[in-house]
C-alpha cells in the first residue's frame, strides 16, 4: 500500500481516494505518526498531501526527517514538496502565487514519473509559497510559466515532487502522474468497489431494534443515505423534512416520492416564518450557517420527543453528510476551516443521539454512483447539489423575506433557461447570488438604483475543484435580461468567473 500523509490539505484524502481508483491500497495517516505507520504497514511508497500552513512557520506540522533515507518513493505534493526542501537543505519563501489553472511544461522526458506526460497540460494550483532552492541531487523535470520548480525529480533518493495537484479532477493527466508513481512503488492493482449490501447491513447491524430519524432534503446526499437506511431498517426510519422556506420548491415532492416506495411518511415541519425570525439581523455568514444548523437541531429534538412519547426507542439520527462538508469544516487535524458545514461538528451533549453518516467518506460522484446503484431514480441521482442551509446562503447580507422572494424568483429562471437550452445535465450547480452590492440603471427611461444579482455557474464531478460554465452569449444574455426584467428591484446581473480553487462553489 501507499500511506497517505495528511498536512490538512483540502484534498489530501482525494488522494487515497485516487489512489483506490487506481487499484492501490491506501492509508490516510497524521504526519505525527508517519514513522510509526511505515514500520507497522510496510508500505511500498508514500504521499505527502499539501496543507494550508507554510513550510517555513513555527508551528507548521513537520514530518521526521528519517523517512527520507528509508529507500522510499517518496511524492510530496505542494506542502508535501515545499517540506523536502525545507528539511533537505533547499529554500521555501512567501513567493509568486498560482491559484487554479495553470500550465505545466514538462522539460524532462525520461524519468519514470513523467512517462506518458504531453509536452504541456493543464495542472491545478493552490500555492502562495515558492521553492527557490532545491536540495542536492533534485532536478527540475516540469515548470509553469511563473514557477520553475514545478515539477522536481530525486533520481538518486526516489523522491519526487510537484506543486500542483495531481490529484484533483481538473488536473489533465493528474491520473497517469500517479499511475506512474505507483508503478514506481510496484504496487499490483487491487479492486475497490463500494458495496451497498455491506453498508446496508452495517446500518441493520447498528440501529438493531432502536428507532432512527433522519435528516432528508430532496438533495441526492440525503436521498442515498436514508434510501440505504430504509432498506436497512423499513419502518423504524422517520425521515424529516424541515419546510425552512430556504429550500428549492420540488424538494418537498422529492422527499415524499422517494419514500412512497418504502411505505413511509416523512415527517414534514413546516417552519419558514420562525426560520426567517432567527436570521433576523445576521449578516456574518458563519453566524447564519450556525443559526441555521442550531434551529435543525432544535427541530430534531422537538420531534425526537414526539416520536419517544410514542413509545419509540429513538437512537439515531441520520445525515447525509459526505466528504466534501467534513473537510471544509476542518474535518484534519492540520486542515483550515473554510465554513461550518451544519451537519459536521457534533450535536449539543444532552442531544444523546447517536450519529449515522453512512456517506461521511464519499464524494458526489460516489454518492451519484451508489445511488444508481441502490436504485435511486435517475432524476434524484443528477440532481444539482443544494446547500444544507438553502438560499440563505445565496443572499449575501441579511436574509429577509423580500430579497429570498427574489433570490428564489431569479434561481428559478436560471434554472428554467438553462434547460430550455438542453444544457442543464452538464450543469453541475447553477445559482444566482443576491450581491448586496447596488448599482445605477435606467430603467423605461428614468433612473433606477438596485440590487445587482451575480450568476454562478459550474462545472465539476466531485466538488473539490470546479470551473465556471462557459455558457453560450445567447443564454446568459437570455437569463440577464429575464432576471431585470422579471425580478422586483434588480439593475444589473454580473457572471462569475472565478475556478474553485481559490473561490468556493457558493459565496457564503
Ligand atoms: N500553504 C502552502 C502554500 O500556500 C501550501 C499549499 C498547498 O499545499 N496547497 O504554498
Amino acid at each position: 500500500m501507499i500511506l497517505v500523509v495528511d498536512f490538512g490539505g483540502q484534498t489530501a484524502h482525494l488522494i487515497s481516494r485516487r489512489l483506490k481508483q487506481l487499484g492501490c491500497p491506501a492509508k490516510f495517516i497524521l504526519p505525527e505518526n508517519a514513522l510509526q505507520e511505515v514500520s507497522k504497514e510496510k508500505p511500498l511508497g508514500i504521499i505527502l498531501s499539501g496543507g494550508p500552513m507554510s513550510v517555513y512557520e513555527k508551528d507548521a506540522p513537520t514530518i521526521d526527517k528519517k523517512i527520507f533515507d528509508l529507500g522510499l518513493p517518496i511524492l510530496g505534493i505542494c506542502y508535501g514538496f515545499q517540506i523536502i526542501p525545507q528539511l533537505l537543505g533547499g529554500e521555501v519563501i512567501s513567493g509568486r502565487k498560482e491559484y487554479g489553472p495553470a500550465t505545466l511544461k514538462i522539460t524532462n522526458h525520461k524519468s519514470q514519473i513523467t512517462k506518458s506526460l504531453p509536452d504541456t497540460s493543464t495542472v491545478w494550483m493552490n500555492h502562495g509559497d515558492e521553492i527557490v532552492k532545491l536540495p542536492e541531487d533534485f532536478e527540475v523535470v516540469g515548470e509553469t510559466e511563473n514557477v520553475p520548480f514545478t515539477f522536481s525529480v530525486s533520481k538518486k533518493r526516489n523522491i519526487y515532487g510537484v506543486l500542483f495537484h495531481p490529484e484533483v479532477e481538473h488536473t489533465e493527466n493528474g491520473s497517469q502522474i500517479l499511475k506512474n508513481f505507483i508503478e514506481i512503488c510496484g504496487i499490483e492493482k487491487h479492486e475497490f468497489s463500494i458495496d451497498p449490501k455491506a453498508i446496508i447491513e452495517n446500518i441493520k447491524k447498528t440501529v438493531g431494534n432502536a428507532h432512527i430519524i433522519g435528516a432528508v432534503s430532496g438533495g441526492v446526499d440525503s436521498a442515498v443515505a436514508a434510501t440505504l437506511v430504509a432498506k436497512a431498517v423499513g419502518k423504524q426510519f422517520t425521515p424529516i423534512f424541515v419546510d425552512n422556506g430556504l429550500m428549492r420548491e420540488d424538494a418537498q415532492k422529492s422527499v415524499k416520492t422517494i419514500f412512497e416506495g418504502f411505505g413511509i411518511v416523512p415527517t414534514i415541519v413546516k417552519c419558514e416564518s420562525e426560520m426567517l425570525k432567527r436570521l433576523k439581523g445576521i449578516i456574518d455568514p458563519e453566524q447564519k450557517r450556525k443559526v441555521i444548523g442550531n434551529f435543525y437541531i432544535d427541530i430534531f429534538e422537538e420531534e425526537m420527543f414526539k416520536l419517544i412519547k410514542k413509545d419509540k426507542d429513538v437512537q439515531f439520527l441520520l445525515q447525509g453528510t459526505i466528504y466534501s462538508d467534513v473537510i471544509e469544516s476542518q474535518g484534519t487535524r492540520h486542515a483550515s476551516r473554510i465554513k461550518s458545514h451544519h451537519n459536521v461538528g457534533g450535536l449539543p451533549e444532552n442531544m444523546k443521539l447517536k450519529l449515522i453518516e453512512p456517506l461521511r467518506e464519499l464524494y458526489k460522484d460516489e454518492v451519484r454512483a451508489l445511488g444508481r446503484t441502490i436504485g435511486l431514480p435517475e432524476e434524484f441521482v443528477v440532481k444539482q447539489p443544494f446547500p444544507g442551509p438553502g438560499f440563505a446562503v445565496r443572499i449575501r447580507g441579511e436574509v429577509t423575506p423580500d430579497r429570498l422572494a427574489k433570490e428564489k424568483q431569479a434561481d428559478k429562471i436560471v434554472l428554467e433557461e438553462l434547460k430550455n437550452a438542453g444544457i442543464l445535465p452538464k450543469i453541475f450547480i447553477s445559482f444566482p447570488v443576491m450581491t448586496e452590492s447596488f448599482s445605477t440603471a435606467v430603467k423605461g427611461d428614468g433612473k433606477f438604483f438596485g440590487e445587482v444579482i451575480c450568476l454562478r455557474v459550474v462545472e465539476s464531478k466531485d466538488i473539490m475543484t470546479a470551473t465556471w460554465a462557459k455558457l453560450p452569449y445567447e443564454i446568459l444574455q437570455k437569463i440577464s435580461s429575464r432576471i431585470v426584467n422579471e425580478v422586483p428591484g434588480i439593475s444589473r446581473v454580473v457572471y462569475d468567473i472565478s475556478t474553485k480553487p481559490p473561490a468556493t462553489m457558493e459565496w457564503e
